[in-house]
């Protein structure tokens, strides 16, 4: 979201709305990458799984997703899974229509099967394709979405490329700069999107940054964008990788975002990550990005974050929504 997105948005929270939506389209994924926080056991709270939600399926899914557009109206949307593109027929029926309604749409994929060239022509959709560093690494952790398969299904599309630094690939001296190099040269990006593993409160794994390995990637980051112009990551960005939001509460991007699950009703908090992600530790582009957006003060005087949360509150009074929670999710604009 730029500045001159933030006045449509800002309308939208007034009336106690969410202007961004994201929505995972389909509880099935055939991979099973290490790090998945979509089907961890508390991924929607309160002991309800995602494999748990229903599923829809044919039309029954174009109208629900339809129906959710209108009900609240957002400027930009995310699909993700899941794997989308396991329901890629509801897709050739969906995006088409949200294009003719001129939304913003973000289609994020593994790419474990082929995209249909019809989507090329859409001109509002956005496809971003997550790789996880250089083919060893990648394959091993992502398979059956590998990187041959990758190359295939995304052949004759223009894709964001999208990696999520973890611990393993830093491990590697010089493979955010390779990696860059290799989809640099591919016609098929382009854009190339860092973001920085997010963990989850208590988690131990392998991927999770220590605060040395998030100096040294965004120090690395630094560096190789400026070899690469696919690379996107503006000072911004940048800054807000270096201090993520402390909290939920300090998080415009969870603040500005409804995530709704497979069935549609299901919310997702405090943020698309669900379960108990520690802010601190954030690696979330997005919300870097408007972190660094909120800081920006308009008419030199008053910050967009302060301006953002007081149009919160009254938007929330406007709507007569009181506070409350359906499942785990928190309904009214936080
Ligand atoms: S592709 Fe996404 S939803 Fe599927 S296992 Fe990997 S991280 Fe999880
Ligand atoms: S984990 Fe990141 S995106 Fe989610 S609420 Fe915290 S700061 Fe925001």
């Amino acid at each position: 979201m730029r500045i001159r997105d933030i006045f449509p948005a800002w309308g939208r929270i007034l009336t106690g709305r969410q202007p961004l939506l994201s929505i995972e389209i389909t509880k099935e994924c055939p991979l099973r990458c290490p790090g998945c926080y979509a089907y961890s056991a508390d991924h929607l709270g309160e002991g309800v799984s995602l494999i748990q939600l229903n599923d829809y399926r044919g039309s029954e899914l174009t109208r629900r997703a339809l129906e959710a557009v209108r009900r609240f109206r957002p400027i930009h949307i995310s699909i993700v899974g899941g794997e989308p593109l396991v329901r890629f027929r509801e897709l050739d029926e969906l995006l088409p229509k949200l294009d003719e309604m001129r939304i913003e749409t973000q289609l994020v994929t593994s790419a474990v099967r082929p995209i249909p060239e019809s989507w090329s022509r859409l001109e509002n959709l956005h496809v971003t394709v997550s790789v996880d560093g250089l083919p060893a690494d990648h394959d091993r952790r992502r398979a059956p979405a590998t990187y041959d398969r990758i190359l295939k299904n995304i052949a004759g599309h223009r894709v964001i490329v999208h990696c999520t630094v973890t611990r393993q690939m830093l491990s590697r001296k010089g493979s955010l700069e390779e990696f860059s190099r290799l989809w640099s040269e591919r016609p098929e990006a382009r854009k190339i999107w860092f973001s920085l593993y997010t963990p989850q409160e208590g988690e131990e794994s392998p991927e999770r940054l220590t605060a040395a390995d998030r100096a040294e990637a965004i120090i690395e980051l630094a560096r190789v964008r400026r070899l690469f112009p696919k690379i996107h990551l503006p000072d911004a960005v940048l800054r807000g990788l270096a201090a993520p939001p402390n909290s939920p509460e300090e998080c415009i991007f969870a603040r500005v975002t409804k995530c709704l699950s497979s069935d549609f009703e299901t919310g997702i908090s405090p943020c698309q990550f669900g379960g108990k992600p520690v802010c601190s530790e954030c690696g979330c582009l997005a919300s870097a990005g408007l972190a660094s957006l909120g800081t920006y003060k308009l008419a030199g005087l008053v910050s967009v974050a302060d301006i953002l949360a007081a149009s919160a509150a009254v938007g929330q009074a406007w709507s007569g929504f009181p506070l409350r929670r359906d499942r785990s999710a928190t309904v009214a604009v936080r």
